[in-house]
């Protein structure tokens, strides 16, 4: 059931009290009147609505200023639960979150039999049933599924066309296919994008409308952000610097050039370094593993070759793309952001040096704090929640519980700016765990 974006008045105004009433948490009456602009009487009777829908409930009353004390009311955000999930074949990360987009559960998970793309689907369709049930069990209430893919696909027609590390997968009609499943509607997106929602919400970019967002995995991948809304381009690549050629003639490609960019650096290419032979079902785990003893074993004056390589093309990309989008404030996802704080003030400075200068001394460069894995399920699972609340403020789902209200929705720029400058906050440490 997709609802209307176009209401009637009142409808309106109830979306404002429950709206403002989700991003508080738990609120007063006289806190709703203030931040919805609305009279008494006006919001009275849409928390009334609101209760007998069973989206509000009553919450005791709050401190007294001098008067009776006042009721307080709370959003029900366990009213509904959506699912995300990540396939980055053959990894799977599957998320709930309730409907403030708070992570209830999460579970990382491998495709064992990479074959024809029926027995794909069918092992996902088990993982996805075990992991609901398992969650929310008889109380299901799951009121809408999103799914991040990587690879080439089609958003409006719910297709994946293709995948990388399987050839075999064509035109795979994965929204419908989700919807048969689990009976509520499903909303397809590329990975990079849901990786990219994770940050505007959670991550390195929250507060940070217009930014490029660059994910170094088993590929690269990037996504420039505009007033908050990607460019995603018609297969869903729009910037797809991995496959643009960095080196004339240089190492084949998995895509059948030769010399992009990716070839140079991405996961791939780590393992090329390492000379590993991993099973793809280890694989994400290798470039992990292979990413630290590279950095390790640089910092122990060896094998400093292989990082000067990865360094060199890494700043050739980030300076390329700044330059493309005319973008300077740059998020740095994925293996990469392993290198840590020392890594960080190096592509920053490397990268400035490509650049001419306007550019240059503006550009800033995060790294990303976010659990690869799970911020692509988050990221799948926020574009269903605001699919399901298309009233609701996506920047907001994550404000605390409580009644508070915060000074700002939105952190001011410079704040954010100052906080990712910061490496004993902003950074994950390589060797420290992420949050
Ligand atoms: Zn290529």
């Amino acid at each position: 059931m997709r609802r209307a974006i176009s209401q009637p008045l009142g409808e309106s105004n109830r979306r404002l009290v429950l709206n403002h009433l989700r991003r508080l948490g738990v609120a007063s009456m006289d806190q709703l009147v203030r931040v919805t602009g609305r009279s008494h009487p006006t919001v009275l009777k849409w928390l009334d609505s609101l209760e007998r829908s069973g989206d509000v409930r009553r919450r005791g009353v709050g401190a007294s200023s001098g008067g009776r004390p006042p009721t307080l009311f709370e959003y029900v955000a366990d009213a509904g639960h959506v699912l995300g999930i990540a396939l980055e074949i053959p990894s799977v990360t599957l998320a709930i979150l309730d409907l403030r987009g708070q992570v209830l559960a999460r579970e990382a998970r491998s495709i064992q039999q990479l074959g024809p793309s029926d027995a794909v689907l069918r092992e996902l369709h088990e993982l996805v049933e075990r992991f609901v049930a398992g969650h929310l069990g008889g109380e299901r209430r799951l009121v809408a599924a999103g799914i991040a893919l990587s690879g080439f696909i089609d958003r409006d027609a719910g297709l994946s066309l293709a995948t990388p590390r399987l050839s075999g997968w064509r035109e795979v009609p994965m929204r419908s296919e989700l919807e048969r499943w689990l009976e509520v509607p499903v909303v397809l997106n590329h990975h990079i994008d849901a990786l990219t929602q994770a940050e505007l919400h959670v991550g390195s970019a929250v507060g940070v409308d217009d930014f490029l967002f660059f994910d170094v995995g088993y590929g690269l991948g990037i996504r420039a952000v505009r007033a908050g809304q990607p460019l995603v381009g018609r297969f869903g690549n729009a910037g797809l610097i991995g496959h643009t050629t960095v080196v004339p003639d240089g190492r084949t490609c998995l895509c059948g050039n030769r010399g992009c960019l990716e070839e140079y650096v991405s996961g791939r290419a780590l393992l090329r370094f390492e000379r590993s032979e991993v099973s793809v079902h280890d694989e994400d785990a290798a470039i992990a593993a292979a990413t630290l003893r590279l950095f390790d074993a640089a910092d122990a004056g060896e094998n400093g070759e292989p990082r000067e390589e990865l360094e060199r093309f890494l700043a050739i990309g980030l300076a390329n793309a700044i330059n493309t989008f005319e973008q300077p404030r740059v998020v740095l996802s994925g293996f990469a952001a392993a290198g840590g704080s020392a890594l960080q003030a190096r592509m920053a400075q490397r990268t400035r040096a490509l650049l001419q200068p306007t550019l240059a001394a503006a550009t800033e460069i995060a790294f990303s704090r976010l659990p690869r894995g799970e911020a692509g399920a988050r990221g799948a699972a926020l574009f269903a929640l605001r699919q399901h609340l298309p009233f609701a403020d996506p920047l907001v789902v994550t404000a605390p519980k409580g009644g508070q209200e915060p000074e700002s929705a939105r952190e001011p720029i410079a704040a954010a700016a100052a906080r990712t400058r910061t490496p004993d906050t902003a950074v994950a440490g390589r060797r420290e765990d992420h949050p």
